[in-house]
């Protein structure tokens, strides 16, 4: 049994049932998931198995009733709410389809994910940067690839492009640019004869609920030359003091930790955490940085990188700025001038 020691950053990270904010579908949502739904828990650290650990909030930014907890031997931050396949299914479908997906022009929006300063073109700079060998990369497939947009920088460059996910709407759109898109996720590309050269694996394995299985089932499945770029959004970039504030790549930090926590995001990576996770399991890391960007591939060769942060001070630090006077005065004033 896992040992809970209550931490909670500041008053904010307590549970209360939120107000009815008037959005019915969320409120909906929200109580749901405090009462309702199946909530899975760990009964160890997922990464190195102690049992004794902090907890740091009850909730996500959305007031979803979540438990958030920090290893005190790892520093690994997780979910400690782990929704089931159903209740996923479920979510996803009545409400995240409804509330956040709820986009009237697609078309239009796959042309601004694909412009020269979106993400998608940041990201196939940053793998083409990195790899030596990028022009041998002939098949590109993503997982989790929503609408493709990842792809098109690949796509336009020559290569051949395939792109799994679970929603039809979505993967239209992909098709509709010429795009090859697969119904499924990991499961289907397991299942797949595809061998790609490159697996995008982008804003996914926040996402998974067994990682070791996951990377396991990748190592099983793809070629001993084949990358895979893995991003998660990384804790150390994205929360962080004001007066050490961060921006790469359009990636930008700020020092709400609260606004971070999302409650579909099982894991809150440090870099050095994510590493752990694939280098047991049988991948050397070429390439990483806190955003969180790796680039992996097979093999035996260890990062041998130090990690020496203690999360709970780190969060609380953070907390502190946040709820500094120079910081409230300024969201004050941002409120009052509408900004
Ligand atoms: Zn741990």
């Amino acid at each position: 049994m896992i040992n809970i020691t209550e931490e909670l950053l500041s008053q904010r990270f307590d549970y209360t049932k939120k107000n009815e904010t008037g959005d019915l579908l969320l409120d909906e949502l929200v109580d749901k998931c405090a009462e309702k739904y199946h909530k899975k828990k760990h009964s160890v650290c997922p990464l190195c198995a102690c049992t004794e650990v902090y907890l740091v909030s009850k909730k996500d930014r959305l007031d979803i009733n979540v438990n958030i907890l920090i290893c005190k031997k790892c520093n690994f931050i997780f979910n400690d709410s782990l929704f089931s396949d159903d209740d996923l299914a479920e979510i996803y479908g009545n409400y995240i389809a409804k509330i956040w997906w709820n986009d009237s022009d697609l078309e239009r929006t796959f042309t601004k994910k694909t412009s020269k300063d979106s993400y998608a073109n940041t990201r196939y700079n940053f793998i083409k940067k990195h790899l030596n060998d990028f022009n041998n990369i002939k098949n590109v497939v993503e997982i989790g690839a929503s609408m493709g947009t990842n792809l098109v920088p690949f796509y336009n460059s020559g290569k051949k492009v395939v792109g799994f996910d679970f929603d039809e709407k979505y993967m239209k759109v992909g098709e509709k640019f010429g795009l090859e898109m697969k119904l499924g996720g990991d499961k289907a590309f397991f299942e797949s004869n595809l061998q790609p050269d490159l697996v995008i694996l982008s804003h996914v394995v926040e996402h998974i609920n067994d990682i070791d299985n996951f990377f396991k089932n990748l190592y099983s499945h793809i070629d001993k030359e084949s990358y895979i770029y893995i991003e998660v959004p990384g804790v150390l970039n994205s929360v962080r003091e004001r007066s050490k504030g961060y921006k790469e790549d359009g990636y930008i930090s700020n020092n709400n930790f609260l606004g971070y926590l999302q409650f579909l995001h099982n894991y809150h990576f440090a870099a050095w955490h994510l590493i752990q996770f694939c280098e047991r399991n049988g991948f050397e890391v070429l390439v990483y940085d806190e955003v969180v960007r790796l680039i992996i591939k097979k093999g035996d060769n260890k990062s041998n990188i130090d990690f020496d942060i203690d999360m709970l001070e780190y969060l609380k630090n953070v907390e502190n700025d946040y709820q500094s006077l120079r910081d409230k005065s300024v969201r004050f004033l941002k409120r009052v001038l509408g900004k």
